[in-house]
């Protein structure tokens, strides 16, 4: 049965429910589904919907006034017209030479990554929750600030101070969308800060519901010979030890509902040869993510992890990719170009969200077709 949603990417969706499927679990599927936050069905059905009574509903579908299932108009189907081609919505390789000195900004990338500011679209999903994300400021981070706060968080960013340009278009961002936005710059390689963050972060923003773990460190390197002991440090302090110290500090203050996110990477799985300190930190934070699941779900608190693909950020432009690397970023996927951080800012939502209250323990990939898992 085809079923129309309408919404920002309008969409028509094969549905076979099965028995017992409630009008509120397949208005969740289709969101889910079709990644369009602000989907909406108009149901006229109040009650929970069975196999028999959709397929019921179908069998008179032209009757529409009679229809007891799901209405809509002839300029929905028109909508289906605007749907995005994912291959060519956003730009592809080859990429004009570029480079920073780490920790980059994103306003200095040329083009410009997309982090979801003119397009994402929230619905309340993370009504007066109290997020904390570090490497907020940009990429991946900063696509989940401005998704939480337009789904009704306040968030607090940790960056370090050389992206202060960055981190302030954040804050403006989401408290324009009238939600608390905290500035809580520092360097996540030392302990004590990574405890003062949390606490900071806690009194500012009244408790803490929501921690990302986010922010990383990747230098590539040819061979092993060339990562000094300093930076081989510096990765394992800023990806894995900030983690574990985060996390930690985050647990005494955190209640049942609560949820931890960490950015991992494809890197996890199949490991490139010039990252090598690097993919061995998401391959830990991939592990944890799975540790902490079993330990904390007794306790109702959910830690799950992303596993982004080639996405356009500062990291990749301060020292992350070789220069031929990214001349051709993101060529070699299904997609035939990398991902822009806003294409995966619905999936920190959707981990956060306590509607996805029995998924722990896993990792989301967004990997363009490639990659794992
Ligand atoms: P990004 O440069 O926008 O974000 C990384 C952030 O890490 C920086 O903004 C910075 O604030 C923070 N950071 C680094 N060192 C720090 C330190 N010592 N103290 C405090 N903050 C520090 O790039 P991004 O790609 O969005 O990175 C976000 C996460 O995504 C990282 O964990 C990265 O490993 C992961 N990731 C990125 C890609 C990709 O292709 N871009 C792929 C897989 C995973
Ligand atoms: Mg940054």
């Amino acid at each position: 049965m085809v079923l129309p949603v309408q919404g920002r990417n309008t969409i028509r969706a094969l549905l076979v429910p099965t028995q017992g499927t409630s009008q509120r679990y397949l208005s969740w599927w289709a969101t889910e589904a079709a990644n369009a936050e602000r989907a909406v069905m108009t149901p006229i059905h109040s009650v929970p919907m069975t196999r028999r009574s959709v397929i019921a509903a179908a069998s008179v579908t032209l009757a529409a006034s009679a229809f007891q299932g799901f209405a809509w108009s002839a300029s929905n189907t028109q909508e289906n017209a605007q749907m995005d081609d994912p291959t060519t919505k956003y730009p592809k390789p080859p990429f004009q030479k570029q480079s920073q000195p780490f920790p980059g900004l994103a306003g200095r990338m040329v083009p410009k990554p997309d982090h979801g500011e003119a397009s994402y679209k929230g619905s309340g999903r993370l009504a007066g929750r109290r997020a904390l994300i570090t490497g907020g400021d940009s990429g991946m981070g900063r696509a989940a600030a401005i998704a939480y706060a337009r789904e009704g968080a306040d968030v607090a960013i940790n960056y370090l101070p050389d992206e202060e340009p960055d981190a302030r278009e954040v804050i403006a961002l989401i408290q324009k969308e009238g939600r608390r936005g905290i500035s809580l710059p520092g360097d996540l390689r030392d302990a004590a800060f990574c405890e003062k963050l949390v606490e900071d972060a806690v009194a500012a923003l009244g408790g803490l519901d929501i921690l990302v773990n986010n922010a990383g460190r990747q230098q590539q390197a040819k061979s092993i010979e060339e990562i000094t002991y300093e930076a081989f440090d510096a990765t394992m302090k800023t990806n894995i030890y900030a983690t574990f110290l985060l996390t930690r500090a985050a647990l005494k203050h955190m209640q049942p509902g609560s949820v931890i996110i960490q950015t991992t990477s494809e890197q996890a799985y199949d490991p490139s040869e010039n990252l090598v300190d690097y993919a061995m930190t998401k391959a830990a934070m991939m592990n944890f993510t799975k540790s902490m699941a079993k330990q904390l779900g007794p306790k109702g608190i959910r830690v799950n992890g992303v596993a982004p693909g080639p996405i356009w950020t500062p990291l990749q432009v301060s020292g992350g990719a070789t220069m031929e690397k990214l001349e051709k970023f993101g060529g070699d996927t299904p997609m035939g170009r990398p991902g822009q951080p806003a294409e995966l800012a619905s999936i920190y939502v959707q981990l956060a969200d306590p509607e996805a209250s029995y998924a722990t323990g896993q990792i989301y990939g967004a990997a363009g077709g490639g990659g794992q898992p």
